[in-house]
């Protein structure tokens, strides 16, 4: 979302004037977008604002900006904290950041907007203009988030739940198709609950009509909350041509006694049931998912209960993350803390088991042809036999050869689907082979 959002921003200033420029110690403006998710992402900016310190210093003239959901969490104290910060625009201010520049440059004031606005949906031709070799764009369908799972902020610094039309989706979606991107990930928070509250159309509805777009490629989308998955939603992975098969579906815990503390609304057994009806009904889609690790009180038997549901399921892939008090969740007030040193263990029993289940996953598909739709020249290529690397359906980063008598090396590929053959399954990647 902040990648999106980042790219509304970029493209807002280029429309008042301004040009990328090449590193932060040669810009007029400096613009940081945040995230709080966890505290570590909130300890990045603080770093991060240390390194640019000397900038501002050789150059008072720069404006150094901080937006998004830190922005949003501190307001006024940002400024307090960080005596040479010039402007704190919170999440929903996005529209207003020209106007805002440029009254911190003609009134040589420090500024902070972190008011609840509506914010303005933008023209789709301004997430469009790319660099002309992405193949991939994020499209954000909607905000904020009504869930107030117990441990997380999103609700907070994103404010409630609102969907964009879908006609603007579809507008933007059309625009990006139009400059040479194949494939989309439509994202919100929970975007089962689309277009629920504004009385738009279904999810699945949504996602039909963005199927029907034509030279678009690809659609995938992220996160459904395991509560909401809908069978229409199972059926919308059989029936529609582009929606590629992989779903991420965040379980966060295998203990039903952590998972409502959490406030997650489901328990272990009713996940399991949706993962069993989404493989019944679409074979082999890959599964991914998010775990937090150390949540107030869990006890080794319930994390004991979450490696068993890891080894259950058998997840493609894995976010695990170390629990972290976030202002303002219910959590941060919960007792019997587990200690930092804990939380560290549990992330590394966790992650070792689950590189043994993605290893024996990717290995299994050593002689199978996959479809893969190119990104580029893979970054460990020599260039005398380069290696062109995308992702497969099930979104797997797939690096593979072209061999000589198929099609010239310098032919480009990027932005279309070829098959190609896996001959071997790594940990984070498939290597293979173009077929004819
Ligand atoms: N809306 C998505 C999650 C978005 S946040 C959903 O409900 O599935 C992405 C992930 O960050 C979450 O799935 C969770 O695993 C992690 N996360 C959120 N708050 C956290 C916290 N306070 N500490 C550690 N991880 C957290
Ligand atoms: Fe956070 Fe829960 Fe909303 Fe996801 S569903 S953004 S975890 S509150």
């Amino acid at each position: 979302m902040n990648v999106y959002d980042s790219r509304q921003i970029e493209n807002m200033m280029r429309q008042a004037g301004y040009q990328r420029a090449g590193s932060a110690d040669k810009a007029d403006l400096i613009i940081v977008n945040t995230c709080a998710i966890r505290d570590k992402a909130e300890q990045k900016l603080y770093s991060l604002l240390g390194r640019l310190a000397p900038i501002k210093q050789r150059n008072p003239d720069v404006v150094l900006a901080v937006g998004g959901c830190v922005a949003q969490q501190e307001g006024k104290a940002l400024l307090s904290r960080v005596p040479y910060l010039d402007l704190v625009f919170g999440t929903h201010t996005l529209n207003r950041i020209p106007e805002l520049v440029a009254r911190v440059i003609s009134t040589k004031s420090r500024i902070v907007d972190v008011g609840i606005h509506v914010i303005e949906d933008p023209l789709p031709t301004e997430n469009a203009r790319g660099n002309g070799k992405e193949v991939s764009r994020f499209v954000t369908i909607m905000r904020g988030c009504d869930n107030f799972c117990t441990y997380c902020v999103v609700p907070y610094v994103r404010g409630r739940e609102t969907s964009r039309a879908p006609d603007r989706i579809i507008a933007e979606i059309e625009a990006l198709v139009g400059e040479g991107i194949r494939e989309v990930t439509l994202l919100g928070q929970n975007v089962n609950s689309y277009g629920n509250r504004e009385g738009l159309i279904t999810f699945p509805e949504l996602l039909l009509k963005v199927n029907e777009i034509s030279g678009l490629s690809r659609i995938r989308f992220t996160t459904s909350h395991p509560k909401d998955l809908s069978d229409a939603l199972i059926e919308s992975f059989v029936s529609l041509e582009k929606l590629c098969p992989h779903i991420h579906l965040p379980v966060q815990s295998g203990s039903d006694a952590v998972l409502k503390r959490m406030k997650r609304r489901y328990t272990r057994d009713m996940f399991s049931e949706r993962v069993a009806g989404l493989r019944e009904k679409c074979g082999d889609i890959a599964l991914t998912s998010d775990i937090i690790v150390g949540f107030p009180g869990e006890t080794e038997s319930d994390f004991q209960l979450t490696l068993d549901l890891i080894q259950e399921i058998q997840f493609d892939g894995l976010f695990a993350f170390k629990y972290s008090d976030r202002p303002n969740a219910r959590a941060a007030g919960y007792m019997a803390k587990v200690s930092e040193k804990e939380k560290a263990r549990r992330l590394q029993v966790l992650l070792d088991c689950q590189q043994a289940i993605t290893l024996k996953k990717n290995r299994a598909l050593e002689g199978t042809e996959q479809v893969v739709l190119v990104e580029g020249v893979s970054r460990m290529s020599d260039t005398r036999d380069p290696q062109w690397t995308g992702r497969s359906l099930n979104n797997k980063i797939v690096n593979f050869t072209i061999p000589e008598k198929i099609a010239p090396s310098e032919e480009d590929w990027v932005g279309r689907q070829v098959k190609v053959v896996i001959y071997k399954g790594l940990l984070h990647s498939l290597q293979g082979k173009m077929l004819a």
